[in-house]
């Protein structure tokens, strides 16, 4: 079909209604471009390339990769003089409860990774507890900071 707008033969109907013509600006890079209303990333390469996520324990099934990363944040927990209590169910509502002064934290922890502008997220879906740990390669960043 032959497009009088855009003056080129081919065009979907998506670029024919304008789908792909609002100007967003990339979450990785920060440059503008052309795209759908969604659309928060210029091109795939531009994420592969800023978004620093390693995979933690390649080969490790995810939920020890998840054990692992909880045993973690226990140590660095008791390591600041919290004590530390562990769910036995997986679908409690959170997976650490720390204990320091008589004030006691519901803390969740998840895998997460950062991008270069120095950003760090994670899947952040069904999360309960009101303090949340995200276990990055090298660091562990707490959100909000527990006191
Ligand atoms: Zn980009």
């Amino acid at each position: 079909m032959y497009c009088a707008i855009l003056g080129k033969m081919e065009v979907t109907m998506r670029q024919a209604k304008g789908y792909y013509n609002y100007d967003r600006k990339c979450v990785e890079c920060g440059n503008g471009f052309k795209g759908t209303l969604k659309q928060n990333r210029c091109s795939k390469a531009c994420v592969l390339e800023n978004e620093k996520y390693i995979k933690p324990y390649p080969g490790l099934p995810t939920g020890t990769v998840g054990a692992i990363q909880e045993l973690r944040v226990s140590i660095d927990l008791m390591a600041n003089g919290y004590e530390v209590f562990r769910a036995i169910s997986p679908s409690c509502s959170c997976d650490l409860l720390a204990l320091k002064n008589g004030k006691m934290f519901d803390v969740e922890v998840r895998t997460g990774y950062e991008r270069k502008n120095g950003w760090v997220g994670c899947p952040n879906q069904g999360i309960r507890a009101k303090h949340l740990v995200i276990a990055l390669p090298d660091r562990l960043v707490y959100k909000p900071v527990l006191c």
